[in-house]
């Protein structure tokens, strides 16, 4: 009897396994680390062979320490940093070159020459996305331009190159499976998101041989299977990690939206199965699916700095000794007093994309103090998320006219600033939605583990994944509507000034 399903989560700085049962309750959960390497400034590396090895300690701590044969686990799913790209020997199973971590910048020059050439348009009808080093392709071309030897072996046939779901999953059949699932492709900008499969001019573009690449499949069936711990395993769910996060949040609709509130803010809105083209610096990418189903698309938008303003606050500016300490302050006063902190520290993300903009704190009196800013902080967070929100329902009522049936009206959120019962407070206000925290932390490694569930009838149906989904507390907006409107103004002025500010840096310099 198969009493359990096990999500693996490799994300950026450790590997995880978490073993859920079929009511999507934690039984068990193991994590270990995974080593950061900076070569350069900008750059960011990770050893491939110490990803595979943690993320390989956790499944079997995991296993062991929940005290379960492995023969009761009914499948595995994974999930994974997106973007980070591993290219490899298929003979040896050795890197060829260290996995070139998503954070890491050194193919902006790539980035610059795809722009000049006017590539931009077909990239963004194409894949979704905007050109930008963060994306696979680019990190591919770079290792087989630069690593020596790597084009020849390409030629010989004995390189493979893939995202980390696809390295986990070969290095866990011993070869035997080379795929990756159509979320984690639609984040390579190789992919047309539109049929699912690599798109030919781009691969020509950026000289990538097709045959260096996996298949591409569905997020959830039934991929191969490898031994652990006496048991022959199905691999049966691959998602990108805010994928995940969105099927596990249960956002299968149009309209149903997840925020994480981690480091960065990730929004991702469900537009069902149309591939809604952003006119407001979204991202389109692919929603996880099963197998046999339409391709499903979400609208994907990026805060860079969200719960890292509060970091800030603390290790920075010592207003607080920890991250929760910033309600218990924020509290003990009834506004901010007019204070806007725009926490531009690298620019500003989705919907802006304003790379030399930095932060700055407006409106300060001789009556401001420490609270007031703290609270600052915390709204801008609120503040940034329902820009993103707001280009999301701007974008879907471009295609949709005056139907606002798929505008946004509930927020789903997860990460750890989510815990802060007052942000959550001031998001509804701002954005005038319910905002619904779920009771289970681990969102992300539940999407992986419904899509490996559903694809062995462990769970029979989105239906039923719905059924599990428990909430922890809703929040309903209770501001004014002049309210609203008064202090959104007053955040977008600030945004402007602090743009103005340091686009002047730029003329002057
Ligand atoms: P990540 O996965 O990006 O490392 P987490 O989901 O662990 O992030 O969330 C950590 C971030 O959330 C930190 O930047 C921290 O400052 C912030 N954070 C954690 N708890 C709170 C809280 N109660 N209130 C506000 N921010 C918080």
């Amino acid at each position: 009897m198969k009493k359990y399903v096990l999500a693996l989560d490799e994300g950026t700085t450790s590997a995880r396994a978490i073993l859920f049962d079929k009511k999507s309750n934690i039984v068990s959960m193991a994590q270990h680390e995974i080593k950061q390497i900076y070569p350069h400034p900008g750059w960011v590396e990770q050893d491939p062979m110490d990803i595979y090895a943690n993320q390989y300690a956790a499944l079997t701590e995991c296993i062991a320490k929940s005290g379960i044969s492995a023969d009761e686990i009914a499948a595995v799913g994974i999930t994974n940093q997106r973007e980070t790209v591993i290219l490899w020997d298929k003979n040896t199973g050795r890197p060829v070159y260290n996995a070139i971590v998503w954070q890491c910048r050194r193919t902006s020059d790539i980035c610059e020459a795809l722009e000049a050439a006017g590539h931009g348009e077909y990239i963004r009808k194409t894949t979704g996305l905007r050109i930008d080093p963060y994306f696979s392709g680019t990190k591919i071309k770079w290792i087989l331009d630069h690593v020596e030897g790597v084009k020849e072996k390409v030629l010989a046939g004995e390189v493979l190159a893939g995202t980390v779901d696809t390295w986990l999953i070969w290095k866990l059949t011993d070869g035997k499976v080379f795929v990756t699932d159509c979320t984690n492709a639609s984040r390579t900008m190789l992919c047309n998101i539109h049929t699912g499969e690599w798109d030919p001019f781009l691969l020509d573009l950026l000289d990538i041989p097709k045959e260096i690449l996996p298949e591409i499949k569905s997020s959830s069936e039934i991929y191969g299977t490898f031994e652990c711990m006496g048991a022959e395993l199905p691999v049966a769910g691959i998602a990108g990690d805010q994928q995940s996060a969105l099927f596990g949040q249960t956002c299968f609709q149009a309209g149903e939206a997840k925020n994480t509130y981690g480091t960065g803010c990730f929004l991702l809105a469900h537009t069902g199965e149309r591939a809604v083209q952003s006119q407001h610096g979204l991202l389109t990418t692919v929603a996880a699916g099963e197998k046999g189903r339409p391709i499903e698309y979400a609208l994907e938008g990026s805060v860079f700095v969200g719960g890292a303003v509060i970091r800030w606050l603390r290790d920075e500016l010592k207003l607080i000794h920890e991250a929760s300490d910033s309600e218990y302050f924020a509290r003990k006063v009834k506004d901010s007093a007019g204070v806007y902190l725009v926490p531009a520290f690298s620019g500003l993300g989705a919907p802006i994309w304003d790379m030399h903009a930095r932060g700055t704190i407006f409106g300060l009196t001789a009556g401001t103090g420490k609270n007031h800013i703290i609270r600052a902080a915390l709204e801008s967070i609120a503040y940034q998320t329902e820009d993103v929100i707001a280009a999301m329902n701007a974008d879907v009522a471009l295609m949709n006219g005056e139907n606002k049936s798929e505008a946004i009206s509930i927020l789903k959120v997860d990460g750890g600033a989510s815990a802060n019962d007052l942000l959550m407070q001031m998001q509804s206000d701002f954005s005038s939605i319910t905002v619904r925290s779920s009771a289970n932390p681990e969102t992300t490694a539940a999407g992986a583990a419904f899509l490996a569930g559903l694809a062995v009838g462990f769970f029979a149906d989105r239906k039923e994944l719905k059924s599990l989904s428990a909430t922890r507390k809703n929040f309903e907006p209770c501001m004014s509507e002049s309210e609203r409107r008064e202090r959104l103004d007053g955040w977008h002025r600030a945004i402007a000034a602090c743009r103005k500010f340091s686009e002047s840096k730029e003329e002057n310099t």
